[in-house]
């Protein structure tokens, strides 16, 4: 497979190296905030789970003012290269110790805005996967409740699993308006969107306490056991305009525009990616390779010698 075929297979991917964003993930945000004008007024922004940092990039050149006085904190598990105006913190963002270090910039001064576009490793198997990404939007729920100014904004993926109208009801006991939204950058075979919560108003008397995980273990998805006035069922709103390009669709090198490809490298490559020790194993000829046994029925997986 050529350095192009994901260029071609992936339009997105290839806008946003063109584009000089790190990742394709930046059309999300950009999309969700075409539709839901997110950074309108925003000064102070967290962007959890941000590596490799593009929507921490929108976010520092979308909002402050003109002259760019936005301040923005990110955090992610993996180290992310630096970015003018973005202060980093390297971290898991369900800790405690990182919890805190997050909510020490925000004392005294609030955000504006929370968004989280946090995914776990997926281990395809959808109800581990699920409950993963719930724990994660959870996690990011309670730093919010702590650094989120009355009326602020948290954005963040969710899986639209099993799970999610409970999540939506919790959402919506800290927002007074929460929807679901899938940009035309997010392929539509993806069970992921994005949990759009606006208006930060918490229940009066409420006491942001990170010690308390806010997901009810007793709750049982078979049992439906959100019913009535609980039971909250949240809109859905595809965003990107129709002319947007379609996430899950080819297309020829040539854009439309007529403007002729020229490959363009990664605007950031990763800074230690997970796949480096294969890589290192692979130039020395020592990858684990299949190899298959007439005796054996199944294939086995061996590290061959050198
Ligand atoms: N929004 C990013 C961008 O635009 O470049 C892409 C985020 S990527 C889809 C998901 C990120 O979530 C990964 O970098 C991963 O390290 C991070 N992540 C997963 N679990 C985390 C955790 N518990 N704490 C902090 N970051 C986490």
């Amino acid at each position: 497979m050529g350095r192009t075929s994901k260029d071609k297979r992936d339009v997105y991917y290839r806008l946003a190296k063109e584009n000089g964003w790190r990742a394709r993930s930046a059309f999300k945000l950009l999309q969700l905030n075409e539709e839901f004008q997110l950074f309108q007024g925003v000064t102070r922004a967290v962007d959890l789970c941000a590596a490799p940092g593009s929507w921490s990039q929108v976010l520092s050149q979308k909002i402050g003012s003109p002259q760019g006085s936005g301040h923005v904190v990110a955090v992610d598990l993996q180290a992310m290269a630096p970015l003018p105006g973005v202060l980093q913190i390297q971290g898991d963002i369900t800790q405690l110790s990182t919890a805190k270090e997050i909510i020490r910039h925000f004392e005294g001064c609030p955000a504006d805005l929370v968004v989280c576009d946090g995914a776990p490793d997926v281990t395809g198997l959808h109800d581990v996967d699920e409950y993963m990404q719930a724990q994660l939007l959870l996690a990011a729920l309670n730093i919010a409740t702590h650094v989120l100014k009355p009326g602020g904004c948290f954005v963040a993926k969710i899986f639209r699993g099993r799970d999610v109208t409970l999540i939506y009801s919790q959402l919506r006991v800290f927002f007074s308006n929460v929807l679901c939204a899938k940009p035309r950058s997010s392929r539509n075979s993806s069970i992921e969107a994005f949990a759009v919560c606006q208006g930060y108003d918490p229940p009066e008397g409420f006491l942001p306490d990170l010690t308390k995980p806010l997901l009810d273990h007793s709750y049982d998805p078979d049992l439906n056991q959100l019913d009535g006035p609980t039971r909250i069922i949240v809109p859905f709103v595809a965003c990107g305009d129709l002319s947007s390009y379609d996430s899950d669709r080819s297309y020829p090198l040539d854009l439309e525009d007529g403007s002729e490809y020229k490959y363009t490298p990664p605007t950031q490559p990763p800074i230690s990616p997970p796949y480096q020790e294969a890589c290192t194993l692979k130039k020395k000829g020592r990858l684990a390779k299949e190899i298959c046994s007439q005796d054996c029925p199944v294939n086995t997986v061996d590290t061959l010698p050198q």
